[in-house]
């Protein structure tokens, strides 16, 4: 490439990033001064009329943040890993708390547990998919991301977040300035549910074991868990992405991995306004990273 070229493809890369913030609805990049009023943020209110509306007393609302904001993390509170195995009684959903990863499993390569995977018809999806959708990025990761299962261009074409929500995953991922190649990106369940139905419990518990070996074999710093699906099968949890988005939360499973869920890019394509809590959500992901953010 010349000069000239290398230029053009750098002024066509900024671009891309620019129209990503714009789609944000930011109109500065860096930290932006917020106006110190009393106004709570909108995931603040929507929080405490799901509260009410499940009958729990409705949380703390956050005061706005100071001039110059700081990422503020909170911590859930550490599970201890109390069944011998991964597999058999896996709880899923919050029943019980969550076991470690067997030792038979940690030495794994990504081709090992491909290899075991084979042509999967451990659960019903096997029937109605076109490809298994393993995953795909760096082996070596720091940052995984994680769905629900693929959709139709992802049944297609063997790949996952590849249609439009996929896009837009790669735009998120390029505003933190990393490149889809250095992420590793996986779901939940790796064939196809029909008519991009949530997964169900079934399947999840057929399949997850799989991700987890995949998570073993990559050891990244942080799981980026994308939707409610995602999110309550890592954390083993029944609470809504809305309550538990923003904070990192300990991965039990193995230690020294945190998740961070955010809204699934699907979800942020149908409602727009969320993206800026999504952009929230992905500046403390690259302070984590960076080392700014210390667990
Ligand atoms: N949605 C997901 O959850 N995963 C994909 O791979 C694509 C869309």
């Amino acid at each position: 490439m010349n000069p000239r070229e290398e230029l053009q493809e750098l002024i066509a890369q900024a671009r891309e990033h620019l129209s990503y913030y714009r789609e944000l609805g930011l109109t500065h990049i860096g930290e932006q001064a917020k106006p110190a009023t009393a106004v709570p943020p909108e995931s603040k209110i929507e929080e405490s009329v799901v509260a009410r509306a499940e009958g729990q007393p409705a949380p703390t609302v956050i005061p706005p943040p100071p001039l110059i904001p700081r990422p503020t993390i909170t911590m859930a509170t550490k599970k201890e890993p109390t069944a011998p195995s991964l597999f058999g009684e896996a709880s899923l959903f919050g029943d019980t708390a969550a076991p470690p990863i067997e030792q038979q499993h940690v030495n794994e390569t990504l081709e090992d547990i491909r290899r075991d995977l084979g042509d999967c018809k451990r659960c019903k999806l096997w029937s109605t998919r076109t490809n298994i959708v393993f995953g795909e990025g760096s082996p070596k990761a720091e940052l995984m991301f994680i769905g629900e299962g693929p959709g139709a261009d992802e049944d297609t074409t063997g790949r996952p977040f590849v249609g439009r929500a996929g896009q837009l995953l790669t735009k998120m991922i390029e505003a933190i300035d990393l490149k889809r190649e250095d992420v590793y990106i996986a779901n939940v369940v790796k064939s196809r549910p029909p008519g991009n139905r949530a997964p169900e419990r079934d399947e999840v518990e057929a399949c997850i074991p799989f991700l987890f070996r995949q998570i073993a074999a990559i050891r990244p710093k942080l799981i980026v868990a994308l939707g409610n699906p995602a999110m309550q099968a890592l954390l083993d949890t029944k609470i809504g992405i809305t309550r538990m988005r923003g904070e990192f939360h300990p991965f039990t499973r193995i230690e020294g991995i945190w998740v961070m869920p955010t809204f699934h890019p699907a979800y942020l394509l149908r409602s727009p306004d969320k993206k800026r809590e999504a952009w929230e959500d992905l500046k403390k992901i690259r302070s984590f990273l960076r080392g700014e953010i210390q667990l």
